[in-house]
């Protein structure tokens, strides 16, 4: 049964997908299922990554945005957990495009790859474990969420040195349920945590920018935050768009004064956050640049600029037909 979360940005699937990709097979989804001893259960011994996919309608085309960066990070953590893959980045892209394929999704997409030491045996350690590898998918249900009030949560974030937040591991996302939860619970719409140092670093599941003095700024990779495919993204887009991005480090205060402010994120995708502990930020609507930086990621990530198709994976073969109209050509639509 599907419990439904009561919480907006909650993303549970309106049906469970049909099938599950899992140590190398596509399998029924129904049939991955896992015992009660298993390791990963207990001891949050796992890494995963969000991924999406959009549907371009004029190309008749579905294309997964920057995944063999994710599957890089996806290595990474694997790394940190001693955990040896079976699996290429390459190999791993290939396990979603033929996922997708057999979902025959003709919509935004979510995917959810997820790798975790699977044995059925307790005891907590890194070593003499077995790890499994699984991708699921469902079309996405996240709100397009343009605006946001945040708060900063009394919850720090984990360091470097408790649980690597440059890892996307499963046990430390706990900590950002803890700061997701007070803040939806006090109101807000997300959470904002600064780190042991006081620093700020970034949301619940989402890197942060301010725009401050002309300049685009955002904690640096070494202020606990994660290496966020989507941060890479923005500032690659700012860049091009004129904007200077600096990286280092930022201070609650210069949030408060900040002109301008958002999240971003795979799942979030790019979120101004327009007041902060009740603060309106700059104007209290979404500024210039976080609207122009926003529009140019949605092109891109529908495959819609040239310049950055490279990002951009299809999934399909050959467009898939839709009877109604004739299919338009890559530069049809900018
Ligand atoms: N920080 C955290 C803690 C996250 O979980 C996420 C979501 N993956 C992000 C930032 C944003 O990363 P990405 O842009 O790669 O989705």
């Amino acid at each position: 049964m599907i419990k439904r979360p009561d919480t907006e940005l909650a993303t549970t699937p309106a049906r469970l997908p049909a099938w599950a990709f899992l140590d190398g097979k596509i399998i029924p989804y129904a049939e991955a299922r896992f015992g009660l001893f298993t390791h990963a259960l207990h001891y949050g011994t796992g890494f995963f990554a969000g991924v999406r996919a959009y549907w371009n309608d004029d190309e008749r085309q579905l294309f997964v945005f920057r995944p063999e960066d994710h599957f890089r990070r996806f290595l990474d953590s694997a790394r940190l957990l001693r955990m040896e893959l079976a699996f290429s980045v390459d190999d791993l892209t290939r396990a979603v495009i033929d996922l997708l394929r057999k979902e025959g999704y003709e919509q935004d997409t979510y995917i959810r790859p997820i790798a975790f030491y699977g044995d059925e045996s307790l005891g907590v350690r890194l070593h003499d474990l077995t790890p499994r590898v699984g991708i699921a998918s469902m079309p996405t249900q996240f709100m397009d969420r343009r605006e946001a009030h945040a708060c900063f949560s009394s919850w720090r974030r984990v360091s470097d040195n408790s649980i690597p937040p440059r890892g996307k591991l499963t046990g430390s996302y706990v900590n950002s349920s803890l700061a997701k939860t007070d803040a939806v619970l006090a109101g807000f719409d997300e959470a904002l945590m600064l780190n042991e140092a006081g620093h700020v670093c970034e949301g619940s599941v989402e890197n942060v920018f301010i725009v401050r003095r002309g300049e685009l700024v955002t904690p640096p990779l070494t202020d606990d935050v994660l290496e966020g495919i989507t941060r890479a993204t923005v500032i690659e887009l700012a860049t091009e768009l004129g904007h200077t991005v600096v990286e280092r480090s930022v201070d609650r205060t210069e949030v408060y004064l900040a002109d301008e402010a958002f999240l971003c994120g795979t799942g979030i995708q790019l979120t101004a956050i327009t007041r902060v502990d009740h603060r309106p930020i700059g104007s209290g609507t979404s500024g210039p640049v976080t609207t122009a930086i926003r529009d140019l990621f949605f092109d891109v990530v529908r495959g819609r600029s040239a310049r950055h198709r490279e990002w951009c994976r299809p999934v399909f073969e050959k467009a898939r037909v839709d009877a109604a109209r004739p299919v338009a050509g890559v530069g049809a639509s900018g």
